[in-house]
């Protein structure tokens, strides 16, 4: 059995929650440049800003993006992991503290319907998750709403095979256009009910650039989708060119024999999440 402490949990969330919003992965950041080398005029002069943004963002302190995002956390729980405390309410104070002392824009609502600031950032969305062990394992995902508002899911009917699955994420991609911030990486959630679907989907955003599924129908996938997105001339922030997205990445799960439910949630290129184990 292994104790953690809240001071430990909560600074862990905190310090995670400022790195990964002024911190872009340097693996995102080879991409931006080996994308940038492929590139001309203005699609190119794009991604050597958004390459620079990410430089002064890490030298200077500053956020990448000024949209900072709704908090996400994920938690994989150790079965002999034993918290003297309310993991929720010590992440909601984790992350207020970081929005409040680091002055990130507070982007959160009390109610979708009155709309009134919460002006902590918080409530997070937590998703958590018992597995074997006695580690606990946190990554901290600001999600911005650029990116997240053009996400979709659609429960297709399962006779429309691997050909209705790609049209779907294509269209959506294509309807996103621009608004997306890309160069984008796309997060595709295959199988499962509803509400797993789109989870899926979101955790595939947080699979490495350089990953590549196990799996070989999701793999081929991955590939497929990749090249039709890159074809689509939508380009760096919509100006056109060779780079849409980063990378594809498609996770599947068990379904229904009635359904085939699809999710596509994608990332920006302010691609932010951290993660620690304990
Ligand atoms: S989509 Fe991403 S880069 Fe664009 S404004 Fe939102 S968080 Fe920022």
């Amino acid at each position: 059995m292994k104790t953690i402490s809240y001071d430990k949990f909560k600074n862990t969330v905190k310090e995670l929650t400022i790195a990964a919003i002024y911190d872009l992965d340097e693996e995102v950041v080879e991409s931006l440049k080996l994308a940038s080398k492929k590139e001309e005029d203005l699609s190119k002069i794009i991604l050597d800003e958004i390459i620079e943004n990410a430089k002064i963002a890490r030298e200077r302190r500053i956020p990448i993006c000024q949209d900072t995002g709704i908090v996400v956390v994920f938690l994989e729980i150790g079965n002999l992991v034993f918290c003297n405390f309310s993991i929720e309410k010590a992440i909601n104070e984790a992350v207020k503290e970081a929005y409040v002392e680091e002055y990130f824009r507070m982007s959160v609502v009390g109610s979708p319907i009155t709309r009134k600031n919460t002006f902590t950032n918080t409530p997070c969305i937590i998703h958590t998750k018992i597995v074997e062990g006695d580690s606990l394992k946190i990554t901290v995902c600001p999600k911005g709403a650029g990116s997240e508002n053009l996400s979709a899911l659609k429960m297709l009917t399962p006779s429309v095979g691997k050909e209705g699955i790609i049209d779907f994420v294509i269209d959506t991609v294509i309807n996103a256009g621009g608004k997306v911030c890309p160069p984008m990486i796309v997060g595709v959630g295959i199988g499962g009910n509803f509400e797993e679907c789109a989870l899926i989907s979101k955790k595939a955003l947080l699979r490495p650039i350089s990953d590549q599924s196990n799996d070989e129908e999701a793999l081929e996938l991955e590939k497929t989708i990749f090249e039709k997105i890159n074809n689509l001339n939508i380009g760096p922030m919509g100006v056109g060119g060779k780079t849409t997205c980063l990378a594809v990445k498609v996770n599947l799960a068990p379904c229904h024999i009635a359904s085939l439910p699809v999710a596509v949630n994608f990332q920006c290129h302010a691609s932010r999440h951290k993660e620690a184990i304990l």
